[in-house]
């Protein structure tokens, strides 16, 4: 008898995907939003919330386990460097194409003016700490705190801390290394067992947002939407295709192939750090060294923020538009900077980037109620930046894996 042949993942999620905007648009309709977020949301949440429960031991299991297998920490400086490195470079060049695209379409007079409706924008923004504050807290006093409210830069921190004092330790640590990657195998079955019900995450939030957003896809904004999203895809043709292939020697095609699961699933669950498990399949599936992957793709979810760059750089214009201001080139830098740093802050969880775009508004003193103009449609953006995020953390464990293995 023919042994029937099972879809493979990523077939799974884009039927799931393709499935959820067909239902979303039976629900829009047929005006039953309302039944999608009573009732098929919540299965999206489950499945969200098993990712986030596994993603704190996650996070530090694979970046110990990854210290651990690089065997010196003159190695994990090369890789910390590198990874840096790439962020940093594809994160200025991501402020550049937002601004410069937002520029465009603000000149040709296709943002919408609507500084009316600004004045009775409401958005109360979260205090933000400074820099030096913001830099103190990333070191824990507690781990367990740091575990418990899942502050990953922290949980970075500690894996760092860990992971270099047990290669310090030697042979004495040898315990220690093989509880760490003995209970990494473990959570790398679970990770398998919570990615095979993706599928299932993936079709409930896509029916969800399209039947309760299909409306704004269509409102004033849809143009704001369009220009970031032509930003999210310029972006990943040029940096992202022309690294793989310059750095890594992947072809494009291959490298969206392979990444499309990871990037499917960060555009339904609109979290980086959620889409962690799976984007670790696909830069093993492309190549990458699971050493380096282990360390690099965890950063990734926390600090690699290309599309949050892209967002913040096109809402800041379009929302100085509606402020009646006209931006100068020095506040033009200004926003390179701020926003490089903001998407660096923000958490790889929904929502995150629309929080820290409050700070680049102040920096450029856009009143940042104006937020409250965009709030509603921030899923939207939302879903190509998380998209975008997590290729550019594949992209770097590809081109890093490369740069390392022409040393040996
Ligand atoms: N949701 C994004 C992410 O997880 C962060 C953001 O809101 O920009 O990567």
């Amino acid at each position: 008898m023919e042994k029937k042949k099972k879809l493979s993942l990523p077939v799974q999620i884009f039927i799931a995907l393709v499935l959820g905007i067909v239902v979303g648009l039976v629900f829009y309709f047929t005006g039953a939003a309302g039944f999608t977020t009573s009732y098929i949301k919540p299965f999206g949440d489950i499945f969200v919330n098993l990712l986030k429960f596994i993603v704190v031991p996650v996070v530090l299991l694979s970046m110990i386990d990854g210290i651990i297998s690089m065997g010196d920490m003159k190695k994990v400086g090369a890789v910390g460097w590198k990874t840096i490195l790439y962020f940093m470079v594809t994160t200025a060049v991501a402020c550049v194409i937002g601004l410069v695209l937002a520029t465009v379409f603000n000149n040709a007079g296709l943002f919408p003016n609507l500084s009316e409706a600004a004045q009775a924008a409401e958005y109360e923004a979260k205090e933000y700490a400074g820099f030096m504050a913001t830099l103190v807290a990333i070191f824990p006093t507690n781990m367990w705190k740091a575990f418990t409210e899942a502050n990953m830069l922290q949980v970075i921190v500690i894996a760092l801390l860990f992971g270099g004092s047990i290669l310090a330790a030697g042979e004495k640590s040898k315990l220690v290394r093989d509880m760490v990657t003995s209970a990494y195998t473990v959570v790398e079955r679970l990770m398998e067992f919570i990615i095979s019900l993706s599928p299932i995450g993936v079709f409930t939030y896509m029916t969800w947002v399209v039947a309760t957003q299909g409306a704004e896809i269509l409102g004033s904004l849809a143009l704001v939407i369009l220009c970031a999203y032509i930003g999210y895809i310029l972006h990943a043709l040029l940096v992202y295709s022309v690294s793989a292939k310059a750095f890594a020697g992947i072809s494009p095609v291959k490298f969206f192939k392979n990444a499309s699961a990871a990037m499917i699933f960060a555009f339904t669950s609109t979290s980086s750090a959620a889409t962690l498990p799976v984007s670790k399949e696909c830069a093993d599936a492309l190549g990458a060294e699971d050493d380096i992957s282990s360390f690099v793709l965890p950063l990734g979810a926390t600090i690699n923020m290309d599309g949050t760059a892209i967002y913040q750089c096109v809402a800041t214009v379009f929302l100085a538009t509606c402020a009646g201001m006209q931006l100068t080139l020095s506040q033009m830098i200004l926003i390179v900077v701020t926003a490089t740093l903001a998407s660096i802050g923000t958490a790889g969880t929904p929502g995150a980037g629309m929080i820290m775009l409050a700070m680049v508004l102040e920096a450029i003193g856009i009143p940042v109620a104006y937020i409250g103009l965009i709030v509603a449609v921030d899923r939207l953006f939302d879903m190509g930046r998380t998209c975008l995020n997590v290729t550019g953390d594949i992209a770097c464990s590809l081109c890093v894996t490369k740069w390392e293995s022409k040393k040996k």
